[in-house]
């Protein structure tokens, strides 16, 4: 998906400052040296990185984050603010219900215009339960008339297009009179795009513009772009002030950069993403959702939300407790490892939790047997030493290796596993599911 490298670098960066106990001056500046490498190396307009950070700044500065017991929450909680400031905080729509409603689409060559122009027909025809009609104005390319007829058979929905030797202008024309006598109310014309912006290109889409009276025009750019979005968002904005933008192409691995600076640069809202080239992947643009995604929130609600459903809520509560009051013990790790893998597969789970490190070997029958061999260990201990492993010395590891048939290096295995788990259990513990991020109190 667009974004994973961002997302991946954003993240790293942020757990890190999760981690420590106090912010000062210096480690946040380091961080906001690395949100900005990270959102240059994602393409993102070098104007915005630079507006971004001295917000990001400000308002971190503004909320007294230094000296903050959590400093790593705030900060992550004012990424995350910024982020959604900069894709548009609330989610723009459009109304069917002008009749006819006219929305012009327009864009560079390959961008996905004529696809999202199909996708749209089918979204409103299907959920607005509207009559929209299809219109072929890209008259220099006999592909693209025979393209968006092959998509008005497709979803049953009419084509106006006269081929390619009449005026594009005259082609909207007469589409319109056409919509007005067959009761279509949604008209969406397709126009003709360029490898480049040109002067008799916007020669031409301005006088579409004064013929249809479009309530929408929305640009398609897809989320290859990267600087180069500046110059085609502001020259499509200046000659024809655009009422939106079109994200297509979200579902490639782009790095997403253009989608980060378009809202920006034009100050339009962006109004649908294209996540596929099938007519029905289209969806309308949640800016909280995306910022969710880039700092991998979204992953650790659902996985909040997976645990909830599996875990044995007071046997946890018991086990964190117990941690909290550093009574954590064997029993309890063995206890949330055979809750664990309940879950389902252990490296999936792993995976969700933003920052963790990255368990490459790790697979299921790993994962059983090693719960195996734990239990087979554990249960050839005493009390005693389950609740305190620090007193296991080498005569205690001798007798529990004897009792379980295992060598001694995987009792110190288990032994160094249990440490870890503390650690790990004690990020878990102070997990934050409203920031997302495991926090580490100081
Ligand atoms: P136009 O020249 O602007 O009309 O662009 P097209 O609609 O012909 O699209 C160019 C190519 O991009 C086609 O192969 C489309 O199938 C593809 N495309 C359009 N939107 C998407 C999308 O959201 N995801 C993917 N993967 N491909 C898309």
């Amino acid at each position: 998906m667009a974004f994973d490298s961002l997302s991946e670098r954003l993240q790293g960066t942020l757990k890190k400052v999760s981690g420590q106990g106090r912010l000062t001056e210096k480690n946040m500046e380091e961080m906001l040296t690395e949100i900005r490498l990270a959102l240059l190396e994602a393409d993102v307009n070098f104007q915005v990185v630079k507006e971004f950070i001295a917000s990001t700044k400000e308002k971190a500065l503004g909320q007294d984050v230094l000296g903050s017991l959590k400093p790593g929450q705030v900060v992550v909680k004012i990424v995350h603010d910024e982020l959604v400031e900069l894709l548009g905080t609330s989610v723009a729509t459009i109304d069917y219900d002008k009749k006819p409603t006219v929305i012009m689409m327009v864009g560079l060559q390959g961008s996905g215009k004529t696809t999202t122009a199909g996708k749209i027909a089918n979204l409103i025809s299907k959920k607005h339960a509207k009559k929209p009609l299809l219109v072929a104005a890209d008259i220099y390319r006999p592909a693209a008339v025979d393209q968006l007829k092959t998509l008005g058979e497709q979803l049953n929905v009419p084509v106006y297009e006269k081929g390619t030797s009449q005026s594009a202008e005259s082609i909207v024309e007469e589409a319109m009179r056409f919509a007005r006598e067959n009761n279509n109310d949604v008209i969406i014309i397709d126009t003709a795009g360029r490898l480049h912006i040109d002067e008799p290109l916007m020669k031409e889409l301005s006088n579409i513009k004064q013929i249809a009276h479009p309530h929408e025009i929305l640009l398609v750019v897809d989320a290859l772009t990267g600087q180069d979005i500046v110059n085609v968002a502001s020259s499509f904005n200046e000659q024809l002030s655009i009422t939106g933008a079109v994200l297509t192409k979200l579902d490639g691995d782009s790095r997403g950069g253009g989608a980060l600076s378009i809202r920006h640069i034009t100050h339009v809202p962006i109004k649908f993403i294209g996540t596929g080239e099938k007519l029905d992947a289209i969806d309308l643009f949640y800016p909280d959702r995306m910022a969710d995604r880039i700092l991998g929130m979204g992953d650790v609600v659902s996985l909040v939300e997976k645990v909830q459903d599996v875990y044995d809520e007071k046997d946890t509560m018991k086990t964190y407790k117990r941690m909290q009051s550093g009574q954590f013990g064997l029993d309890d790790m063995l206890s949330q490892m055979q809750q664990l893998r309940k879950l389902g597969p252990l490296s999936g789970i792993l995976k969700m939790i933003p920052g963790m490190p990255k368990i490459p070997k790790l697979n299921d029958e790993d994962s059983d047997r090693k719960l195996k061999e734990t239990e087979s260990i554990i249960f050839s201990m005493t009390k005693e030493e389950r609740r305190d492993p620090s007193i296991i010395n080498l005569a205690r590891k001798e007798r529990i290796a004897k009792g379980c048939g295992k060598d001694i290096a995987a009792i110190n295995r288990l032994l160094k596993q249990f440490e870890e788990s503390k650690k790990m259990m004690k990020m878990l513990g102070n997990f934050d599911p409203e920031i997302g991020m495991p926090t580490q109190k100081p």
